[in-house]
């Protein structure tokens, strides 16, 4: 049966001989597929009229009743929301499917900086972003995915940092010959308890505080399995009140010289 999945276990009985544990998990695995393939078609299906609702209600104005700017306000805010929602189903989809990533490199100086300009963005001015880049290499892997991983991480510490509070990027070697990308916020931090748990799907520490922010409680899993299809880690510590640090450590197979940057040249 070539669709015939078995789990096998290898144990020590006794001195002279060792047992070996068949299990079938080919239904589980059936079901599994299914379960994939459900949220993959549900998440593409509602991908079109989602688009087309939050369209529409980007064009509506208020009109002269003032009554309703809040309430067209908050169908934008929910409507962009579920959209945010369907795209990281769609990536968490792409990403359970295993399609291989691209094997690329990923050229850090201008990721670095558009991380940076993202931060800027997201924060308008209230938090004080900072770049370390101490590394000056490059990395191996997938631009698209990184980038969204890099991405969800700033968004987070941009989100769960109050006002006047400071973001720093650290790019920098480590002691194994790898590179981690670190980002540091000086934000609400995250009780100890609920670290092992952070980079489950839709896990959150503070629903309302999480759901204000306009998240979808799926950064953290996408970052998580983004990197572990680079053979990467995430590594996570806070302290309540004080910050957190989201550091994303790399092998020393991962990193690339980096090559200077040419500009074309406009006569
Ligand atoms: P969300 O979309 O809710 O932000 P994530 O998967 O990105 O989902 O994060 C999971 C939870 O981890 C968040 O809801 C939040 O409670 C917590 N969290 C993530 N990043 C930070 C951070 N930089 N500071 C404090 N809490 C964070």
């Amino acid at each position: 049966n070539p669709e015939l999945r078995l789990h096998l276990r290898l144990l020590p009985y006794s001195e002279d001989f060792w047992l070996l544990i068949a299990r079938d998990i080919t239904n589980t695995m059936r079901v599994e597929q299914m379960r994939r393939d459900f949220v993959a078609n549900v998440s593409h299906e509602l991908r079109t009229p989602l688009t087309v609702v939050h369209g529409y209600l980007e064009m509506l104005d208020e009109g002269d009743d003032p009554q309703w700017a809040p309430i067209l306000e908050e169908m934008r805010r929910q409507s962009l929301r579920m959209t945010r929602l369907v795209e990281d189903l769609l990536t968490l989809s792409r990403l359970d499917a295993g399609e291989g990533l691209q094997d690329e490199v990923v050229a850090m100086a201008p990721l670095l900086a558009g991380l940076v300009r993202e931060a800027e963005a997201l924060s308008q001015g209230r938090h004080h972003i900072v770049l370390e880049d101490t590394a000056q290499v490059d990395l191996r892997g997938a631009n698209k995915e990184l980038h969204s991983a890099f991405s969800n991480l700033v968004s987070n510490a941009v989100r769960y940092t109050p006002d006047g509070g400071m973001i720093t990027l650290r790019f920098a070697h480590e002691t194994d010959g790898g590179v981690s990308l670190g980002v540091h916020d000086t934000g609400h931090g995250i009780a100890a308890i609920h670290l092992p748990r952070l980079t489950e799907r839709f896990y959150r520490v503070s629903n309302s505080r999480s759901r204000e922010s306009g998240g979808t409680g799926l950064g953290l899993a996408i970052v998580k399995h983004v990197l572990g299809l680079h053979g990467a880690r995430l590594c996570i510590t806070s302290e309540l009140n004080k910050g957190s640090q989201f550091v994303c450590r790399f092998d020393a197979d991962r990193v690339l010289a980096r090559k200077p940057l040419t500009y074309a040249r406009t006569s």
